[in-house]
Protein backbone atom coordinates (compact mmCIF):
# COMPACT_ATOMS: atom_id res chain seq x y z
CA UNK A 1 0.00 0.00 0.00
CA UNK A 2 1.42 3.50 -1.28
CA UNK A 3 2.10 5.96 1.66
CA UNK A 4 -0.39 8.55 1.50
CA UNK A 5 0.29 11.77 3.53
CA UNK A 6 -2.43 14.27 1.87
CA UNK A 7 -2.05 17.88 4.55
CA UNK A 8 1.39 19.97 4.81
CA UNK A 9 2.64 23.33 4.83
CA UNK A 10 5.75 25.42 3.03
CA UNK A 11 6.96 28.86 2.82
CA UNK A 12 4.83 29.49 0.91
CA UNK A 13 2.26 29.98 3.50
CA UNK A 14 2.97 29.32 7.23
CA UNK A 15 5.58 26.30 6.48
CA UNK A 16 9.18 26.49 7.55
CA UNK A 17 10.66 24.77 4.31
CA UNK A 18 10.82 25.41 0.54
CA UNK A 19 8.25 23.29 -1.42
CA UNK A 20 11.33 21.36 -3.04
CA UNK A 21 12.67 20.66 0.90
CA UNK A 22 9.32 19.54 2.27
CA UNK A 23 9.20 17.23 -0.99
CA UNK A 24 12.41 15.45 -0.41
CA UNK A 25 11.47 15.37 3.41
CA UNK A 26 8.43 13.51 2.71
CA UNK A 27 10.45 11.53 0.54
CA UNK A 28 13.24 10.32 3.11
CA UNK A 29 10.09 9.67 5.47
CA UNK A 30 8.36 7.49 3.22
CA UNK A 31 5.86 9.28 1.59
CA UNK A 32 4.76 8.04 -2.34
CA UNK A 33 1.61 10.12 -2.20
CA UNK A 34 2.16 13.96 -0.95
CA UNK A 35 -0.33 16.57 -1.21
CA UNK A 36 1.36 20.38 -0.84
CA UNK A 37 -1.47 22.20 0.77
CA UNK A 38 -0.30 25.54 1.37
CA UNK A 39 -3.56 27.90 3.26
CA UNK A 40 -5.23 30.32 -0.08
CA UNK A 41 -1.63 29.33 -1.98
CA UNK A 42 -0.97 27.88 -5.36
CA UNK A 43 2.51 29.25 -6.03
CA UNK A 44 3.93 26.64 -4.25
CA UNK A 45 3.27 23.95 -6.40
CA UNK A 46 5.38 24.22 -9.38
CA UNK A 47 8.54 23.71 -7.47
CA UNK A 48 6.75 20.60 -5.35
CA UNK A 49 5.67 18.95 -8.51
CA UNK A 50 9.64 19.78 -10.24
CA UNK A 51 10.75 18.11 -6.60
CA UNK A 52 8.28 15.27 -6.58
CA UNK A 53 9.38 14.10 -10.10
CA UNK A 54 13.42 14.23 -9.14
CA UNK A 55 12.52 12.56 -6.23
CA UNK A 56 10.09 9.92 -7.83
CA UNK A 57 7.32 10.56 -5.12
CA UNK A 58 3.76 11.92 -6.53
CA UNK A 59 2.47 14.87 -5.68
CA UNK A 60 -0.87 16.01 -5.42
CA UNK A 61 -1.61 19.67 -6.52
CA UNK A 62 -3.71 21.07 -3.24
CA UNK A 63 -4.43 23.58 -1.18
CA UNK A 64 -5.71 24.70 2.61
CA UNK A 65 -9.24 27.35 1.96
CA UNK A 66 -10.34 29.33 4.45
CA UNK A 67 -13.31 29.68 5.20
CA UNK A 68 -16.38 30.89 7.38
CA UNK A 69 -19.58 28.79 8.35
CA UNK A 70 -22.06 30.38 10.85
CA UNK A 71 -19.12 32.36 12.45
CA UNK A 72 -16.36 29.74 12.70
CA UNK A 73 -13.36 29.08 10.64
CA UNK A 74 -13.36 25.94 8.83
CA UNK A 75 -10.78 25.16 6.61
CA UNK A 76 -11.32 22.95 3.01
CA UNK A 77 -8.73 21.24 1.57
CA UNK A 78 -8.54 21.07 -2.11
CA UNK A 79 -6.87 17.95 -3.66
CA UNK A 80 -6.39 17.10 -7.56
CA UNK A 81 -6.81 20.85 -8.56
CA UNK A 82 -5.14 21.99 -11.66
CA UNK A 83 -3.25 25.29 -10.43
CA UNK A 84 -3.80 26.96 -13.41
CA UNK A 85 -7.56 27.42 -12.85
CA UNK A 86 -8.65 31.15 -13.03
CA UNK A 87 -11.58 30.51 -10.82
CA UNK A 88 -9.46 29.17 -7.84
CA UNK A 89 -6.46 31.62 -8.07
CA UNK A 90 -9.35 34.50 -8.20
CA UNK A 91 -10.71 33.14 -5.20
CA UNK A 92 -7.65 32.43 -3.30
CA UNK A 93 -6.40 36.19 -3.86
CA UNK A 94 -8.95 37.36 -2.44
CA UNK A 95 -8.76 35.42 0.02
CA UNK A 96 -5.15 36.96 0.63
CA UNK A 97 -6.33 40.02 0.53
CA UNK A 98 -8.43 39.61 3.60
CA UNK A 99 -5.50 38.31 5.07
CA UNK A 100 -3.39 41.31 4.82
CA UNK A 101 -6.31 43.98 5.82
CA UNK A 102 -6.75 41.46 9.31
CA UNK A 103 -3.07 41.39 9.56
CA UNK A 104 -2.79 45.00 10.22
CA UNK A 105 -6.31 44.74 12.50
CA UNK A 106 -4.16 41.60 14.37
CA UNK A 107 -1.44 44.28 15.60
CA UNK A 108 -4.19 46.83 16.12
CA UNK A 109 -5.85 44.83 18.62
CA UNK A 110 -2.40 43.51 20.22
CA UNK A 111 -0.94 47.25 20.58
CA UNK A 112 -4.30 47.72 22.28
CA UNK A 113 -3.35 44.87 25.13
CA UNK A 114 0.20 46.70 25.46
CA UNK A 115 2.34 44.48 22.82
CA UNK A 116 3.84 47.20 20.37
CA UNK A 117 5.84 46.26 16.93
CA UNK A 118 3.39 42.97 16.33
CA UNK A 119 3.60 44.18 12.79
CA UNK A 120 6.94 44.19 11.90
CA UNK A 121 7.51 41.54 13.96
CA UNK A 122 5.35 39.15 12.52
CA UNK A 123 6.39 40.67 9.23
CA UNK A 124 9.76 39.63 9.71
CA UNK A 125 8.40 36.04 9.93
CA UNK A 126 6.52 36.53 6.73
CA UNK A 127 8.16 33.93 4.16
CA UNK A 128 6.00 34.97 1.18
CA UNK A 129 5.37 38.61 0.30
CA UNK A 130 2.32 37.23 -0.73
CA UNK A 131 0.49 35.67 2.60
CA UNK A 132 0.27 36.81 6.22
CA UNK A 133 -1.05 34.20 8.90
CA UNK A 134 -1.34 34.16 12.86
CA UNK A 135 1.42 31.86 12.68
CA UNK A 136 3.63 34.71 11.61
CA UNK A 137 2.01 36.44 14.61
CA UNK A 138 2.79 33.91 16.96
CA UNK A 139 6.16 33.24 16.13
CA UNK A 140 7.06 36.91 16.69
CA UNK A 141 5.35 36.78 20.11
CA UNK A 142 7.56 33.90 21.17
CA UNK A 143 10.71 35.68 20.13
CA UNK A 144 9.66 38.66 21.57
CA UNK A 145 8.95 36.37 25.18
CA UNK A 146 5.01 36.62 25.24
CA UNK A 147 4.60 33.22 25.32
CA UNK A 148 7.01 30.30 25.49
CA UNK A 149 6.06 28.14 22.85
CA UNK A 150 3.33 28.45 19.50
CA UNK A 151 0.83 26.47 21.57
CA UNK A 152 0.52 28.75 24.12
CA UNK A 153 0.42 31.76 21.46
CA UNK A 154 -2.64 30.74 20.17
CA UNK A 155 -4.41 30.44 23.64
CA UNK A 156 -3.24 33.18 25.13
CA UNK A 157 -3.59 35.96 22.12
CA UNK A 158 -4.90 34.64 18.84
CA UNK A 159 -8.45 32.80 19.24
CA UNK A 160 -11.51 33.85 20.23
CA UNK A 161 -11.98 36.18 23.50
CA UNK A 162 -8.21 36.68 23.42
CA UNK A 163 -6.63 40.19 23.41
CA UNK A 164 -5.30 39.44 19.63
CA UNK A 165 -8.40 38.14 18.30
CA UNK A 166 -9.74 39.84 15.73
CA UNK A 167 -13.42 38.47 13.78
CA UNK A 168 -12.66 37.69 10.35
CA UNK A 169 -14.92 36.92 7.40
CA UNK A 170 -13.29 34.08 4.85
CA UNK A 171 -15.21 32.63 1.88
CA UNK A 172 -18.43 30.63 2.13
CA UNK A 173 -18.48 27.22 2.63
CA UNK A 174 -20.15 26.81 -0.84
CA UNK A 175 -18.21 29.27 -2.33
CA UNK A 176 -14.94 27.19 -1.42
CA UNK A 177 -16.29 23.68 -2.26
CA UNK A 178 -17.21 25.63 -6.05
CA UNK A 179 -13.49 26.73 -6.17
CA UNK A 180 -12.42 23.92 -5.88
CA UNK A 181 -14.80 21.58 -8.28
CA UNK A 182 -14.05 24.28 -10.61
CA UNK A 183 -10.56 23.22 -10.78
CA UNK A 184 -11.14 19.83 -10.97
CA UNK A 185 -10.36 19.05 -7.39
CA UNK A 186 -11.83 17.08 -4.25
CA UNK A 187 -13.24 18.98 -1.68
CA UNK A 188 -12.04 17.49 2.24
CA UNK A 189 -13.33 18.77 5.15
CA UNK A 190 -10.01 20.10 7.09
CA UNK A 191 -9.58 18.54 10.90
CA UNK A 192 -13.23 18.86 11.67
CA UNK A 193 -12.19 17.48 15.69
CA UNK A 194 -10.36 21.20 16.26
CA UNK A 195 -13.75 23.25 15.55
CA UNK A 196 -15.47 24.46 18.54
CA UNK A 197 -19.07 23.12 18.19
CA UNK A 198 -21.38 20.71 19.74
CA UNK A 199 -22.78 17.59 18.63
CA UNK A 200 -25.35 18.69 16.79
CA UNK A 201 -23.24 21.62 15.01
CA UNK A 202 -20.70 19.02 13.84
CA UNK A 203 -23.38 17.03 12.38
CA UNK A 204 -24.80 20.48 10.56
CA UNK A 205 -21.72 21.23 9.69
CA UNK A 206 -20.63 18.15 7.98
CA UNK A 207 -24.22 17.86 6.54
CA UNK A 208 -23.96 21.03 4.78
CA UNK A 209 -20.98 20.61 3.36
CA UNK A 210 -21.65 17.21 2.11
CA UNK A 211 -24.85 18.99 0.40
CA UNK A 212 -22.35 21.63 -0.78
CA UNK A 213 -20.70 19.11 -2.88
CA UNK A 214 -18.19 18.25 -0.43
CA UNK A 215 -16.09 15.00 -1.34
CA UNK A 216 -14.60 13.90 1.94
CA UNK A 217 -13.60 14.70 5.45
CA UNK A 218 -9.68 14.29 6.79
CA UNK A 219 -9.91 11.48 9.55
CA UNK A 220 -6.68 10.89 10.43
CA UNK A 221 -4.68 14.25 11.63
CA UNK A 222 -2.92 15.24 14.51
CA UNK A 223 -5.41 17.65 15.59
CA UNK A 224 -7.41 14.43 16.66
CA UNK A 225 -7.19 12.11 19.04
CA UNK A 226 -7.73 7.82 18.21
CA UNK A 227 -11.44 7.90 19.35
CA UNK A 228 -11.70 11.13 17.01
CA UNK A 229 -10.22 8.84 14.04
CA UNK A 230 -13.18 6.57 14.70
CA UNK A 231 -15.61 9.33 15.31
CA UNK A 232 -15.22 11.08 11.78
CA UNK A 233 -15.06 7.89 10.16
CA UNK A 234 -18.00 6.88 11.45
CA UNK A 235 -19.58 11.03 10.31
CA UNK A 236 -18.09 10.14 6.99
CA UNK A 237 -19.62 6.35 6.04
CA UNK A 238 -23.15 7.73 7.60
CA UNK A 239 -22.97 10.50 5.41
CA UNK A 240 -21.29 8.84 2.19
CA UNK A 241 -18.30 11.13 2.40
CA UNK A 242 -14.91 9.66 1.66
CA UNK A 243 -11.88 9.97 4.30
CA UNK A 244 -8.52 11.58 4.06
CA UNK A 245 -5.75 11.68 6.25
CA UNK A 246 -2.55 14.53 6.30
CA UNK A 247 0.29 15.28 9.01
CA UNK A 248 -0.55 19.26 8.37
CA UNK A 249 3.23 19.32 9.14
CA UNK A 250 4.81 22.77 9.11
CA UNK A 251 8.44 22.68 10.12
CA UNK A 252 11.18 20.68 12.17
CA UNK A 253 9.76 21.18 15.61
CA UNK A 254 6.96 22.61 14.80
CA UNK A 255 4.25 19.97 14.49
CA UNK A 256 3.53 17.10 16.89
CA UNK A 257 3.22 14.59 13.79
CA UNK A 258 6.25 13.90 11.70
CA UNK A 259 5.14 14.05 7.44
CA UNK A 260 3.77 10.31 6.45
CA UNK A 261 3.90 9.28 10.29
CA UNK A 262 0.23 8.57 9.29
CA UNK A 263 -2.28 5.82 11.06
CA UNK A 264 -3.89 4.02 8.40
CA UNK A 265 -7.32 5.35 7.65
CA UNK A 266 -9.74 3.47 9.70
CA UNK A 267 -11.71 0.06 7.89
CA UNK A 268 -14.90 0.84 6.33
CA UNK A 269 -14.34 4.16 5.14
CA UNK A 270 -13.52 4.82 1.47
CA UNK A 271 -10.33 6.67 0.59
CA UNK A 272 -10.62 10.02 -0.95
CA UNK A 273 -7.87 8.39 -3.19
CA UNK A 274 -9.94 5.58 -4.78
CA UNK A 275 -9.82 5.82 -7.86
CA UNK A 276 -6.54 8.39 -8.40
P1 LIG B 1 -4.62 31.77 10.02
O1 LIG B 1 -5.06 30.92 8.87
O2 LIG B 1 -3.76 32.91 9.61
O3 LIG B 1 -5.75 32.18 10.91
O4 LIG B 1 -3.65 30.87 10.91
C1 LIG B 1 -4.01 29.57 11.24
C2 LIG B 1 -2.75 28.75 11.45
O5 LIG B 1 -2.27 28.96 12.75
C3 LIG B 1 -3.02 27.26 11.36
O6 LIG B 1 -2.94 26.82 10.05
C4 LIG B 1 -1.90 26.71 12.18
O7 LIG B 1 -0.74 26.64 11.40
C5 LIG B 1 -1.68 27.76 13.23
N1 LIG B 1 -2.35 27.42 14.50
C6 LIG B 1 -3.64 27.63 14.84
N2 LIG B 1 -3.87 27.21 16.10
C7 LIG B 1 -2.70 26.75 16.57
C8 LIG B 1 -2.25 26.19 17.81
N3 LIG B 1 -3.09 26.03 18.83
N4 LIG B 1 -0.94 25.84 17.90
C9 LIG B 1 -0.10 26.01 16.88
N5 LIG B 1 -0.46 26.51 15.69
C10 LIG B 1 -1.73 26.87 15.53
MN1 LIG C 1 -0.94 26.67 9.16
MN1 LIG D 1 -5.99 24.06 9.10
MN1 LIG E 1 -2.97 22.99 7.54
Amino acid sequence: MPRYDLHCHSTHSDGLLGPAAVVARARKHGVDVLALTDHDELSGLAEAREAASAEGITLICGSEVSATWEGITIHIVALGIDPANATLADGLAAIRVGRSTRARRIADALATAGIHGAYDGAMRYVTSERLVSRTHFARYLVESGHAREMKDVFARYLTPGRPGHVEHEWAKLSEAVGWIHAAGGQAVMAHPGRYRVDTGGMRRLLTEFRDAGGDAIEVVSPSHTRAQYAEFATHARILGLRGSCGSDWHGPGESSMELGALPDLPMGVVPVWQGW
